[in-house]
This record gives C-alpha cells, structure tokens and sequence, in this order.
C-alpha cells in the first residue's frame, strides 16, 4: 500500500465530520489499525502494518514484563538448519497435535517462520550463537531436530520483546496507549470498526487486531502472568465472534513446586533437550524427557498420583549452567543450585490451544476483526502444540493479519457506544475449581459445576470439555480415556451466542 493512497484514505477520517452526540469522535483520527495487546503478536503486528505506511494505534493493559511473551524462554521453531525442511517442521507438528492440526494453517506456520526469524534479525534482534559463530538451534519435546532459535538463552522472550517495543515506541506512525485496557468492540453494520477502551475512549480503524494472549492463568497453578486470563475472547464472543478448541488447555510438564518465590515457575524443555532427566519418589527414570508435552506431563500426573508426590525431580546437574543464565540464576535466588542440587517439578497450566476462530490471515467472522497469537484459533496447535512453535506464530500470523486488514474498508461514521465493562480476572475459588476439575484429567461428574461458575470463560470451557467425549492430547477425560478417531480433525465450535459446542471439520 503506497503512503499517498494510505493518506487519502485517511481522509475519511477527517475531524469535522465527527458530531458530539451522535456520532462518536476517536482519540486516534486517522489510524489504518487497532492492535489491542504488546506482547510478541501484537508488536509485530505493529510493525509489519507500519512497514506499509500505515498508521496504527497499539493498546496495552499490562507493562511489558507483564506479558507472556516477555517470558518465553526456549525460543522459536523455525527449520534453519541444513538438514531441516519445512516439510519436517511439518511433520513434527502434526504428531504433537495428535490428528486435530489443521494442516493448511500448520503449513503456513512451517513455511514462513525461517522469513520471520531473518525479519526478526534484521530488526536488531540478536539470536545465540555457537561457539564458531553459527546459529546455535535447540531441542524441544516432540521436535525431530534441532530447529529451536533462542536469545540470552533462555531469556528469549525478554530479549525479542525489548528490541521490538523499543522499535515500536520509536517508530513514528505508531501510537502507543499504555495502562490502556479494551472493554469492548465496536461493532456498526456487521463491521468492527475499533475498540472502546475501559475509561470510555474509542479508538477506530479500518482493521483491528486483537493480540490479548492467553487464558492458561484460569487455572491456579499455572506458568503464565495474571493478565493471561483471556479477556480477549470474551471480547471477541460478545461482539459476535466464535471460540473453538477451548478444552485444550495444555498443561507445561516441569514448572517449578514447592520453593517460595518460584512457584510455577516454567523450567524450559530446552533444558532436557541438552539432557535434563526426570526422576520419580525412587530416584527411577519413568518418561522418555523429549516426548510430546502431553505424553511427559501425564506421565509426570501419573507418577505423582501413583507415588503419593506433590513433585518429580528435575536432574540439571549435567547441563552446562551457562546456557540457561536466566533460570540458574531464579532458582539460586530463591536458594537453590540446579548446578548441584535436583529440581522439584510437577505440570502447571501453561497454553490455551482454543481461541478466537480465524481463517489463515487471522481474520474473525466479523468482518474488520482480526485475531492473532495466543488468542486466536487458528487449529494450527490441533490438540497439542509443538514446543516453541507459538512465539513462531506470534509472528506468521501477526504478519498476515496485518497486512491483510489494511485492505479493509476505512470505518464510517459509528455511532456512539456506551462504555463496555472490562471482564473481571477470575477470583481464587474459580482458578482452583479450574484446576481441580478441568486439570490434566477430567470428568463429567467434576466438570458439571464449572457450569455454573462466576466466570464466563471458564463456564465455556467446561462445556466445550464436557462435550468432547474422548481423550486426545491434552485434554485428559478419566471417563472417557480413549481417543475417538471420528473425532479426527472435529474442533470444538462455539458459534456466536450459543452456549452448545459444535464439531466442525477443519483441513
Ligand atoms: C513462562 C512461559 C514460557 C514460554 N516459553 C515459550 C517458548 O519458549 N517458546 C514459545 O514459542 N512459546 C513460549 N511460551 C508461550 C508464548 O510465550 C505465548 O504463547 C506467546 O508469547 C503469546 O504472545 P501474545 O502476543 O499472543 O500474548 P501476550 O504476550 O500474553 O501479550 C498479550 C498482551 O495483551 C494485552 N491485553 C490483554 N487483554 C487486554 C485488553 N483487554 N486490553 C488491552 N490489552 C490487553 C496484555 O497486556 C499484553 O500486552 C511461553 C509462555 C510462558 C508463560
């Protein structure tokens, strides 16, 4: 998009013809994009908008190290290596998510993330490398070969967020409204057409993105930040959107149990790719490290409950400290020596697959609105994501949408709104009833009352958990232990406004 056909666009914006009272005039008159969230989607969301000499406006609720992303620590997949394809990529995709990937989006994700990493680069991102200078890769659970990019080692995410929102704060056509929380959309003629936020601003665009992250801090015990509690899908369904996949609530094998400070703090699966062994109440190896997250978290499930343990023990005593320094450096602080001693480690909800239904360009089915990273569904992680393969997505997906919402119509006249109310985060009866009974196994019998619980997200992930009645990768039903291979490829639908999940088929 050219800037001066960008600029007369905008004219449609002009302030004149915004009339106190019955049209509603937006804080930011001219912008081609809302993005809603700064964390790794929505930056780079920001920034591929920007690049085309659009105008965008970001909202951010929390402070950046507030974000799950800022947290990241493995890295992000991309097949760089000689002997890698994105063929293989691919494949290693599709096995962890247990028949349910859709493989159209996870060929978009193989395909575009090795672009991604050397746009990343070429925006000062600084990735490790070996000691000739090479890149170095790592690897993950359920990943063939090495095909995992990391920076400062396991301080991955901090690293690409702080070079990314210093680009972003410079960057001249994008404002950015920080402590700025989106309470509702805005949505005229079918459209959406931008966002109201919390303190009753209205900011509008021909597109708006919603980059919200995640809903895994619905569970008490989990590896997220507070924030991650899904306030964007809410948003998204009451304006009109669909949810889907919202049992698949992926729960990470090894965060930290029992160490004052550090509870649920995610010890990397990188860390067993360079050869961490988990250990049972008997010392025992009981789990091959690198399998699937699923496969080693309910194993881990298992052991604990077989054992009467409230954790497993995490060996890194042969792992050389100097490639993980940011999680060396928590555990001593909070006292103790991975050099030396063992880890106590047990699963802790960690990455929600379900999310904001879109098409391949992060497209919602309202027209206008747009969806990307850890809030969209776009069935790419199927029922189980590939370790490092969102940060990955983040920004495949954060690209796409984009560019793909600038071509949207430029929004009209909307007429004033009143000012939404922002979701409420969940309260601690809700989180724990969350991880008491829609944990790594579930049941009818304990899912029924999340039905009536408070909050609204988890009531939609009760019923979408109750109404799958099998076991496929993460979603663990004790009354239903087997996988349903007419279930293959069915994602769980919640259609605008109902309350009853539906299986759609998605290739
Ligand atoms: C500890 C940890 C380690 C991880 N390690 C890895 C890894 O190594 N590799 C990997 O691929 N993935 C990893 N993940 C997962 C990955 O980090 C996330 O899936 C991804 O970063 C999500 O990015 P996002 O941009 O979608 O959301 P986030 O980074 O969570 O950002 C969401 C943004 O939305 C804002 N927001 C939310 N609601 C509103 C609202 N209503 N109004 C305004 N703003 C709002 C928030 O303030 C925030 O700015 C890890 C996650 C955690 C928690």
């Amino acid at each position: 998009m050219a800037g001066d056909v960008v600029g007369e666009r905008r004219f449609v914006t002009e302030p004149e013809r915004w009339h106190a009272g019955t049209v509603r005039r937006p804080v930011n008159p001219g912008s081609d994009l809302v993005v809603v969230g700064a964390g790794a989607a929505g930056l780079f969301a920001c920034l591929s908008a920007a690049e085309q000499g659009a105008r965008t406006t970001l909202v951010s609720a929390r402070p950046l190290a507030e974000t799950a992303s800022y947290w990241a620590q493995g890295g992000l997949a991309a097949a760089l290596a000689v002997d890698d394809s994105p063929e293989l990529h691919l494949q290693d995709t599709l096995a962890a998510g247990r028949d349910l990937v859709r493989r159209s989006a996870a060929e978009v994700l193989t395909d575009e993330a090795p672009a991604r990493f050397h746009e990343l680069e070429a925006l000062g991102v600084r990735f490790d490398a070996d000691r000739h200078g090479n890149l170095a890769l790592g690897l993950e659970g359920g990943h063939k070969t090495r095909r995992v990019v990391h920076a400062g080692g396991s301080a991955t995410g901090r690293r690409i967020l702080r070079q990314l929102s210093a680009n972003v704060a410079e960057h001249p056509s994008i404002e950015v409204l920080e402590d700025a929380r989106a309470a509702r959309l805005i949505t005229h003629e079918g459209r959406c057409a931008g966002v109201v936020l919390e303190d009753g601003r209205t900011l509008t665009g021909r597109g708006t993105v919603l980059a919200t992250g995640g809903a895994a801090a619905l569970w008490s015990r989990t590896t997220n930040p507070p924030g991650s509690f899904g306030s964007g899908l809410l948003l998204a369904r009451d304006a009109g959107a669909a949810l889907a996949d919202l049992e698949f609530a992926q729960f990470h094998p090894t965060a930290v149990v029992g160490i004052e400070g550090r509870e649920g703090f995610l010890i990397s699966e990188a860390i067993r790719g360079e050869g961490a062994t988990l250990h049972d109440g008997r010392g025992e190896r009981f789990v091959d490290e690198l399998a699937p997250r699923d496969a080693v978290a309910r194993a881990i499930f298992r052991v604990l409950n077989e054992q009467g343990l409230t954790a497993v023990m995490l060996d890194m005593r042969h792992v050389d400290p100097g490639r993980f320094p940011n999680v060396v450096a928590a555990l001593r602080e909070a006292g103790l020596d991975p050099a030396t001693e063992l880890v106590p480690v047990a699963p802790a909800s960690h990455y929600v697959m379900g999310g904001i239904v879109t098409d391949l360009d992060g497209r919602s089915e309202i027209p206008g609105l747009y969806a990307v990273g850890e809030c969209a569904c776009t069935g790419l992680h199927g029922a189980n994501r590939l370790a490092s393969n969102s940060l990955s997505e983040c920004f495949v997906f954060g690209r796409r949408a984009a560019l793909h919402a600038l071509d949207e119509p430029a929004p009209g006249e909307t007429p004033a709104t009143s000012t939404g109310t922002v979701a409420p985060p969940p309260t601690r009866e809700t989180r724990k009833a969350m991880w008491r009974h829609a944990g790594l196994e579930r049941d009818a019998e304990g899912l029924r009352p999340l039905l009536e619980d408070p909050h609204p997200l988890a009531r939609l992930v009760a019923r979408s958990a109750l109404f799958r009645e099998e076991s496929r990768g993460a979603h663990g039903r004790s009354d239903f232990p087997a996988t349903d291979p007419a279930l293959d490829h069915r994602h769980t639908v919640l259609k605008a406004g109902s309350d009853t999940p539906e299986y759609l088929l998605w290739r």
